[in-house]
């Protein structure tokens, strides 16, 4: 089956790439959201971020212009329905996510396929709620998706072949690699990577180093090209808390468990870059560590 047209749920900072890297692999965008500031914001990103990539010569003002004409957005979920491919990234809460695909059932067409681009969250459990657990699939793109290669495929126990071979026909022609990885908590990505961004919160409330010596540790030391509390920030806080609780409930190993630091700072509602604040506070000419 060939797939045309793509309903994205969700116009967050996930939202707004896929939309952008789908529309410029020449399929018909439908983006929606339940916040209408959302939807005009992530317009406006993804006008900014094509505008870039046409300045440094990496798309035309041709194929920038064209791309932004395929992304249509609605406040309406049941307009979604008409599209050949959902793509779920709202916000990574399982009771949300289920409402989503349960208002949009009704709506569905019978050959569209639903994935849910959840960095943690159950695909089969997902999955075994809606009509079509043999179409349902994980599609986790990686943040910034304009720029990051990866996605990871995530089959749940009942997906079928055809839904596979029909979504990683999807990755090629986003010229993105796809990795399959088995539905197990927060699958492989960032079940290597948040127990490490924990460990750094971690790190930090035991006070074995500050914030900046954490991350300069792990740039210089590891060679990682950003420190795991700046990477958290822009992960966005709430979502890293969210994946540790998977981790720890799904896995049930104290090993997992969320840094108390980690929540603080989500009740604070200090998110990270998309509040502004987190671990470091954005909110003047450059980035000032709050700890
Ligand atoms: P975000 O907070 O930036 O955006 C979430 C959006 O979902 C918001 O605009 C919100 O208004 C919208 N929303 C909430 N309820 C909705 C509903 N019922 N219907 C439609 N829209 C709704 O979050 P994000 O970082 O874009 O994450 C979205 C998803 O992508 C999550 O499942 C997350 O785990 C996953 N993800 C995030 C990252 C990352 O680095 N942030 C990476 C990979 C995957």
């Amino acid at each position: 089956m060939e797939i045309k047209s793509v309903g994205v749920i969700g116009a967050g900072q996930m939202g707004n790439g896929i939309a952008h890297v789908l529309a410029l692999a020449e399929y018909d965008v439908l983006l929606t959201d339940v916040s209408k500031d959302a939807l005009d914001q992530a317009i406006e990103t993804i006008e900014a971020n094509m505008a870039r990539q046409a300045s440094r010569g990496k798309i035309t003002d041709d194929e920038m212009q064209a791309a932004l004409k395929r992304i249509q957005t609605t406040l309406n979920l049941p307009d979604i329905g008409k599209t050949d491919l959902v793509i779920e990234a709202a916000t990574e809460r399982e009771t949300i996510k289920q409402a989503i695909f349960e208002d949009l059932q009704p709506h569905l067409q019978p050959h569209t396929i639903l994935t849910s681009n959840t960095s943690s969250i159950s695909i089969t459990r997902l999955a075994s709620r809606t009509d079509r657990p043999e179409r349902f699939m994980g599609f986790h793109f990686m943040n910034p998706v304009p720029v990051m290669q990866l996605v990871e495929l995530i089959r749940g126990i009942a997906t079928d072949e055809a839904t596979f071979k029909a979504c990683k026909a999807v990755v090629d022609r986003l010229n993105k690699t796809a990795a399959s990885a088995e539905d197990f908590p927060a699958f492989i990505v960032n079940r290597i990577l948040m127990p490490m961004i924990n460990e750094a919160v971690y790190t930090l409330y035991e006070g074995v180093g500050n914030v900046q010596s954490i991350d300069q540790s792990m740039k210089l030391g590891a060679n990682h090209p950003m420190g795991p509390l700046e990477l958290a920030d822009f992960i966005g806080l709430d979502t890293c808390l969210a994946i540790m609780n998977v981790l720890h409930d799904g896995l049930a190993d104290t090993k997992y468990r969320p840094c108390p630091l980690l929540t603080k700072y989500v009740e604070a509602g200090w998110l990270g870059r998309k509040t502004d604040r987190g671990f470091y506070d954005y909110r003047g000419e450059v980035p000032v560590p709050t700890r």
